[in-house]
């Protein structure tokens, strides 16, 4: 066994390798010339997973859910069909909404649509609560064609006749799990009942519980499900795995601490009494913890 200092963990360097041979190019996807070079401008040679799964079957026009987590590409891989689909069609009044649960969400997905939109001609307008109406009204009366909206200050605007959502033709709920968890889904349900009943929609979540799996069923009949597997963690996570015999298990651990470069760490055990044990011996090691 190798100790680990702060190398890149075996694993994860050998499936990205695998997975940028294997996965096609953005050019392979049909995407229209300017959104190609706003790819290239970012820096995005290929597809993620997530990307490439999800971008044929939404650029058809079909309904989506996509089961991914935060840090897999996601945005992009519901941005991109949305500024391809704009881009076509008829203009006039909010064709695409993106629902978020956080208002930083809201404002990283606005920042994609923005950067990935850019020589595109839509305009966008981002809406959550904790802020004045009075300039979010003004950008909605402006004219845009993406909304990216919380759900409670969606629904003022909608009460106020601020926002029309009968043009709506795309729909995304992101990171609906959360939405969910923050108790979202009775304003979901009113907002859906303001679109048109023929659009499309694209739902993402880490997991689907069962009341979500309701919601897809009557917000996105016939969705095609795209499932990416825990290739790795979030790009922020260096991720390794130690395959030991039990006896060394401690030293190992108490090795990787004297190499962490960082003030915090969370360990877990199985058993309280493995917790406990743990914590004496971290101690003794001159580090300040607790069990
Ligand atoms: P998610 O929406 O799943 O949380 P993001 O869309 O924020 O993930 O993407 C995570 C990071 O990866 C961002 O920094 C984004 O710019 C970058 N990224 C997304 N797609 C690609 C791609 N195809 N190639 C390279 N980087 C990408």
């Amino acid at each position: 066994v190798k100790t680990a200092a702060s190398a890149a963990p075996p694993s994860s360097g050998y499936t990205d390798r695998w997975l940028q041979r294997n996965l096609l190019n953005f050019s392979e996807l049909a995407l229209h010339p300017t959104l190609l070079a706003n790819l290239r401008d970012q820096g995005f040679e290929r597809p993620t997973p997530i990307q490439a799964e999800s971008i044929p079957p939404a650029l058809a026009g079909k309904n989506l859910v996509g089961l991914a987590q935060t840090g897999t590409g996601k945005t992009a891989a519901f941005v991109l069909p949305i500024l391809q689909r704009l881009s076509a069609g008829r203009p006039g009044g909010v064709r695409a909404l993106i629902v978020t649960p956080t208002r930083e969400l809201a404002e990283q997905v606005n920042a994609t649509v923005v950067s990935l939109g850019r020589g595109m001609g839509l305009r966008s307008a981002v809406i959550y609560g904790g802020v004045g109406m009075i300039p979010q009204e003004r950008a909605l009366r402006a004219g845009v064609d993406i909304v990216v909206a919380c759900p409670g200050r969606l629904l003022d605007h909608m009460g106020r006749g601020t926002v029309r959502l009968d043009r709506v033709e795309i729909l995304v709920l992101d990171e609906a799990d959360r939405m969910f968890d923050m108790g979202f889904l009775p304003a979901i349900r009113r907002i859906l009942q303001a679109l048109p009943a023929k659009r499309q929609t694209m739902l993402f979540s880490a997991t689907l519980a069962p009341e979500l799996r309701e919601l897809v069923a009557s917000a996105a009949p016939e969705a095609v499900t795209v499932q990416i597997g825990q290739v790795r963690p979030a790009h922020t996570i260096a991720h390794a795995l130690y395959p030991v015999p039990n006896h060394h298990k401690t030293g190992l651990l108490l090795e990787l601490l004297r190499h962490a470069n960082t003030g915090s760490v969370l360990i877990f055990t199985r058993t309280k009494h493995r917790a406990n044990r743990l914590l004496q011996l971290i101690v003794r090691e001159g580090h300040s913890a607790a069990a």
